[in-house]
C-alpha cells in the first residue's frame, strides 16, 4: 500500500472523465483540458501533533496525496519568514532557500515521488528553468531518467544546474510555448511520465504547503493578503488550495485575498482579469527580465482567474524597471533573488498593493497584512539588464 488512501485518479472536470494514474495521462483525451486530482481527501493534521514533527513539508502528511518518499526527500519545506526591508507590515518568505533554489521543489518532490510509485523509467519536464532544475534534482535522487526542455534563452546558470543533475537538456528555439509543445510530444512516448508542473495536479498539492507553513509561522493565522507571482499559477493555485483546506479544517475563517503579480510585457492574466473575462486571450508577449513568469498561454488560466476572483483579489503588473529596482533593493537588504523573485516586492514597494483599513488598523508587527515569497535564488540567474 503505497498510497495513503484509496488510489486517486486524474479527473477532467469538464467531461467528468477519470484517468487511472498508471495510464500516465497528462491532459484529457476528449477535450484536451487540464486534469485535477480526485479520490483523495486531504485532512490537515491536528495542530497539536505538528510541534513534534520535522521542519519539512512532510510534516503535513495527512494533507498530502503521497507518503513521504524517504529515499528522495531533500528536506524541502519550512523556509524562513523575514520582515521586509523598511516594511514591518510585510513579511517575505524565503523560498529561494529550497534545496534547488526555488519554491518549485515543493511540487517537484511530489511529481518524482509519484513517478517512483508508478515505476516509470523516464520523466519529461519543460520549464523556463526552475521547475526543470527541481524535477531534475529529485529525478536524479530517484535514479529516474529525466529529459528537460527549456527555451534556448534560458539562463546559463540554470542550464548548468540541469546538466549537473544529469538531466538530458533540450534547448528549444522560439517561444516558451514552442518548448512546451516539444516536451508534450516527447511525453507521448510510452512509459514516459510528463512531469509537468502545469498539468500534473500533484504539483499543486506540494505548493499548497507554502500556506500551511505560513499559517504555522504566523501563530495559527494567515495574513490578510497573499502577494504571489503568477505565470502558470503553480504557486497561486497551490496557495488557494492550501487556504481552502485550512478553511475546511476550521483553522481560518475566510480565505486570504490573493493579489497576483505579472510582468507588464507578458500579462495575459492581468488583462483578462481587468476585462472581466473567464479565460485569458492569447497575447503577443514582449521580453521581460522576469523570465520565470513570462507565460503567454497559461494552461490553467481559467482556474487561476476563478481562484483569484473568489478571494476578492486582483492581478497587478510591474514593469521591468520596477522589477530591476526591487531586485537591487532586496540585494542591498541582504536578499539575493533572481529578477523574477523580485516581482512581488516590486509591486509592494511601488505602492500597488494597499493594506485595507481593517488590516492596517490591526497593524501589529506580529500580524503583517501581507506576505510575499522570494521565489528563486539570484545565484543561478542572469544579472538584470540594468
Ligand atoms: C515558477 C516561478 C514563478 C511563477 O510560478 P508560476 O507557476 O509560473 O505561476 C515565479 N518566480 C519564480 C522564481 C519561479 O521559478
Ligand atoms: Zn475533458
Amino acid at each position: 500500500m503505497r498510497f495513503p488512501t484509496a488510489t486517486p485518479t486524474l479527473h477532467c472536470p469538464a467531461c467528468d472523465r477519470h484517468y487511472p494514474l498508471p495510464d500516465l495521462a497528462w491532459r484529457c483525451a476528449t477535450c484536451q483540458g487540464v486534469l485535477d486530482l480526485a479520490g483523495f481527501t486531504p485532512a490537515f493534521p491536528d495542530p497539536t501533533a505538528l510541534s513534534g514533527r520535522a521542519p519539512t513539508l512532510w510534516r503535513y502528511a495527512e494533507a498530502l496525496p503521497l507518503a513521504e518518499p524517504t529515499a528522495i526527500t531533500l528536506g524541502e519545506g519550512m523556509t524562513p519568514l523575514v520582515t521586509a526591508p523598511g516594511r514591518p507590515d510585510v513579511r517575505l518568505k524565503v523560498d529561494y532557500l529550497m534545496p534547488t533554489g526555488s519554491f518549485k521543489d515543493r511540487g517537484a518532490v511530489m511529481l518524482v515521488a509519484l513517478a517512483q510509485n508508478l515505476g516509470v523509467a523516464r520523466m519529461v519536464a519543460d520549464s523556463s528553468g526552475n521547475a526543470g532544475t527541481a524535477i531534475a534534482a529529485y529525478a536524479a535522487r530517484a535514479s529516474i531518467a529525466c529529459d528537460v526542455y527549456v527555451p534556448a534563452a534560458t539562463s546559463p546558470g540554470k542550464v548548468a544546474q540541469l546538466r549537473a543533475y544529469g538531466a538530458a537538456v533540450h534547448q528549444i528555439p522560439g517561444s516558451r510555448e514552442d518548448t512546451a509543445d516539444a516536451a508534450a510530444e516527447a511525453a507521448d512516448r510510452p512509459g514516459t511520465l510528463y512531469a509537468s508542473h502545469v498539468y500534473n495536479p500533484y504539483f499543486f498539492h506540494g505548493t499548497k504547503t507554502y500556506v500551511f507553513e505560513l499559517w504555522e509561522q504566523l501563530g495559527g493565522r494567515l495574513p490578510h493578503t497573499l502577494v504571489l507571482p503568477v505565470g502558470n499559477g503553480t504557486l497561486v493555485l497551490g496557495a488557494h488550495l492550501g487556504a481552502r483546506e485550512l478553511l475546511a479544517a476550521g483553522l481560518i475563517d475566510h480565505l486570504p485575498r490573493i493579489v497576483a503579480v505579472q510582468a507588464a510585457p507578458c500579462a495575459p492574466l492581468a488583462q483578462a482579469f481587468r476585462a472581466g473575462q473567464p479565460v485569458p486571450a492569447p497575447i503577443v508577449a514582449e521580453p521581460t527580465v522576469a523570465e520565470g513568469i513570462a507565460i503567454a498561454r497559461p494552461a490553467r488560466g481559467a482556474q487561476i482567474l476563478e481562484a483569484i476572483r473568489t478571494t476578492g483579489g486582483a492581478i497587478t503588473t510591474v514593469t521591468d524597471d520596477q522589477v530591476n529596482a526591487a531586485h537591487a533593493a532586496l540585494a542591498r537588504a541582504g536578499l539575493y533573488v533572481e529578477p523574477t523573485g523580485a516581482a512581488c516586492w516590486a509591486a509592494l514597494s511601488a505602492g500597488l498593493i494597499d493594506a485595507p483599513e481593517s488590516a492596517s488598523s490591526r497593524g501589529l508587527p506580529e500580524s503583517p497584512f501581507a506576505v510575499a515569497p522570494l521565489c528563486g535564488s539570484g545565484l543561478k540567474s542572469k544579472p538584470p539588464a540594468s
